[in-house]
């Protein structure tokens, strides 16, 4: 068996999570080869085949790319994935690749802590930068005249979803290219080109790799010439993976299936039982029925993530809450097999209240976990 017999689109998102990206079988070959570290590669006389320079192109990459895009996009050979140093260099080669001095480019006001940064950059560039929050699909309202409109769906931290093929559709009929960061729903959780998107665009630092141990980011596309300037910016601005990361990163996507679902049905349970609390306030998760977000999340979502966002009274209680946990690490990031939680204020870059709290939920046992939350809760209390 090889990766065709799992890129048709039929077969089941933990069948194609364990094959995914796996080359033809060779006789006393690894099923997964190992990393390939290498600066350079034999090249005699012409310059012909992928493989000339490091910078360019990594065997490494090369299988890692193709088993994201099995994910992304199965049964679509049409599509590309690169891979690059982190979520936010994949962010960066979209968006600095695409736009020029004097287009327009709409951003969500909620998304990422990092896009503020960006947009004084783009700014500082001659672009023109729009803000809408992702709710309510308000992006819709600033598209005319945009050349990009970049979707952050569910948004981190606050986790509101938008409409992908909605606003895809919208800023196609306005001639703008669409791209979705993916980093919260996996691409397990969501297939943003499947809903209209030209980029799919994510960290794979976060639950894609689930050890909270590398970082990694990737653009996948459809569109070959915008692929290729994607591709031009990792080139000339070198952002590229470490073979180590590569290969931790394919080893790692052969349990995204069990790890989601055991992660995501755990988070489910974690907000149901905080639902109940009366301290917690602006409880957030897309997967509870009665959230703002579920009734578009259940349309475009196959998974709703591992991510349940909350505010307590006061900062002070959220701090006691956080030094209370025991089963739940005190860090930031979010997506691993180990719970993480925050107390998101704490970061410049979040309009968020002063006890809000941003919890990963992990791999831990649901029972234990959910009494260690309900422990801290009650130990916090004034
Ligand atoms: C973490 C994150 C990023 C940035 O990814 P890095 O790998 O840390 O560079 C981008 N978007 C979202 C939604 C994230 O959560």
């Amino acid at each position: 068996m090889s990766d065709s017999a799992t890129d048709d689109g039929r077969t089941g998102d933990g069948t194609r999570a364990v094959r995914a990206g796996l080359p033809e079988p060779v006789k006393h070959e690894p099923t997964l080869p190992g990393p390939v570290f290498a600066a350079h590669f034999h090249l005699p006389g012409e310059v012909t085949g992928p493989y000339a320079y490091g910078r360019d192109d990594n065997p490494t990459w090369t299988l890692l790319e193709q088993a994201i895009g099995e994910l992304e996009a199965p049964g679509q050979d049409c599509v590309e994935t690169l891979v690059f140093a982190s979520g936010m260099a994949a962010i960066s080669a979209v968006l600095f690749s695409q736009l020029r001095a004097g287009d327009a480019v709409v951003l969500p006001s909620d998304g990422y802590q990092v896009l503020p940064m960006v947009r004084a950059q783009l700014e500082a560039y001659g672009i023109e930068v729009r803000t809408a929050p992702t709710g309510d699909d308000a992006q819709l309202e600033v598209l005319d005249g945009a050349n990009l409109l970049w979707i952050e769906s569910p948004s981190n931290p606050g986790l509101d979803v938008c409409d992908i093929r909605r606003l895809a559709e919208a800023a196609h009929a306005r001639g703008a290219l669409v791209a979705v960061d993916n980093t919260l729903a996996t691409p397990l959780g969501q297939r943003p080109l499947e809903l209209g998107a030209d980029f799919a665009v994510a960290s794979g630092t976060k639950q894609l790799t689930g050890h909270g141990d590398i970082l990694l980011g990737y653009v996948a596309g459809h569109d070959a010439e915008a692929m290729a300037a994607v591709r031009r910016w990792r080139k000339i601005v070198g952002a590229i993976a470490g073979p180590m990361e590569a290969w931790l990163a394919h080893r790692s996507i052969a349990t995204l299936q069990l790890r989601a679902d055991r992660q995501n049905a755990t988070a489910l349970t974690l907000a149901r039982a905080l639902r109940e609390r009366p301290e917690v306030t602006g409880l957030r998760y897309p997967g509870l029925p009665d959230d703002p977000s579920y009734k578009t999340a259940s349309r475009q979502m196959r998974r709703y993530g591992c991510v349940v966002s909350f505010t307590l009274p006061t900062r002070a209680r959220a701090e006691r809450f956080l030094q209370a946990l025991r089963l739940v690490d005190d860090a930031t990031s979010f997506g691993g097999v180990r719970s993480t939680a925050e107390r998101r204020r704490r970061w410049a870059g979040d309009p968020v209240p002063e006890g809000f709290i941003r919890l990963s939920v992990g791999a831990e046992d649901a029972e234990d976990l959910v009494a260690d939350v309900l422990r801290a809760l009650d130990a916090s209390a004034d």
